[in-house]
């Protein structure tokens, strides 16, 4: 890698990632894959031994829970929907004649029934909810979703496509809390283990606009958002690699989920940034797995 280099190019270069000429969206090479399985046995071997149900979703959710969960109140600068072609031949032409002419023949898409997922656990609430109330001891899910956000970037951590590993509990304030606090020490740990340096700090999510200022430092104040940052791109500004949230009764209000004796449910999620903690153990320890420090390749199995 040269001085003017970026972290991106370098990773171009040695064939870790592909550029498919937008920001935010590339491909992945095997040995990158590798590194992205070996992360996800660690958390699994981590979290494995707390009777998590396992979930695995696509990266796209029913648009109506999308818009219930407030995204586009809240993110709309992030947001992503999925649009479709509904109409007749005329339309057709139109498009066909747009594109030709190069022209925008976005007129003739309409929304569709999918919004593209932009955290792992929004699908997860409703879906829960259904079930009823939680049982005595309130429930823990297991999740995984490509998400995506719309901030095009040539920062290789920052993408618009990417894998959020979750852990979700449900239950009573205390259930929760304690679940967040084992995390974040867990967290931790598998920076640790990784042979990585990282810190806890408290957090915000970038919610849009004046309003959302207010969100921000409400979110601060009640301490709702903590990140594990460890330094990727730079030493300044380092990477939120995990994070710890609590988020009250907010879900619980919103998809009427109760606790076993009828109380609202409180819930708790932490979220692991799969690519992001690749790239972290690529910058630390060197693009070549095969150089890596070996009890960090042990762990990985690369
Ligand atoms: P958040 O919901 O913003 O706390 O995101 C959960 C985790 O996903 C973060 O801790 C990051 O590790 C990861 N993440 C968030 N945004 C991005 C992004 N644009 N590219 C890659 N990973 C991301
Ligand atoms: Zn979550």
């Amino acid at each position: 890698m040269t001085d003017t280099e970026t972290f991106l190019d370098g990773l171009f270069d040695a064939g870790v990632l592909i550029d498919t000429g937008v920001e935010g969206l590339y491909a992945r090479s095997g040995r990158f894959e590798a590194i992205i399985e070996g992360i996800d046995a660690v958390v699994s071997a981590v979290g494995g031994g707390d009777g998590a149900e396992v979930l695995r979703f696509p990266p796209g959710m029913n648009r109506q829970v999308f818009e219930k969960t407030g995204y586009m109140k809240n993110f709309p600068q992030l947001a992503g929907t999925v649009h479709c072609f509904c109409g007749d031949d005329a339309g057709h032409a139109e498009i066909i004649a747009a594109l030709d002419e190069g022209r925008d023949w976005a007129g003739q898409q309409a929304l569709s029934e999918i919004a593209l997922t932009p955290a792992a656990c929004y699908p997860l609430y409703p879906l829960a909810a259904r079930r009823g109330p939680l049982p005595e001891d309130g429930r823990l899910f297991d999740i995984l979703s490509y998400c995506f956000r719309h901030e095009p970037s040539k920062e290789a951590t920052r993408m618009q496509m990417f894998r959020m590993r979750e852990f979700v509990r449900m239950g009573t304030p205390d259930d929760v809390m304690a679940f967040r606090e084992r995390w974040i020490e867990r967290g931790a740990g598998i920076v640790k283990t990784l042979g990585l340096e990282g810190a806890v700090d408290l957090a915000n999510d970038p919610f849009f606009g004046r309003a959302g200022r207010i969100l921000k430092n409400n979110q601060r104040q009640q301490n709702l958002k903590f990140e594990m940052l460890i330094p990727v791109e730079s030493q300044e500004k380092p990477t939120a690699c995990m994070s710890f949230n609590y988020h009250q009764d907010h879900f619980g209000t919103l998809w009427g989920l109760k606790t076993a004796d009828g109380a609202v449910a409180h819930t708790a999620c932490v979220g692991f940034g799969m690519e992001r903690l690749a790239l972290a153990l690529l910058k630390v320890h060197g693009l070549s797995a095969d150089r890596w420090p070996a009890p960090v390749r042990k762990v990985l199995g690369v």
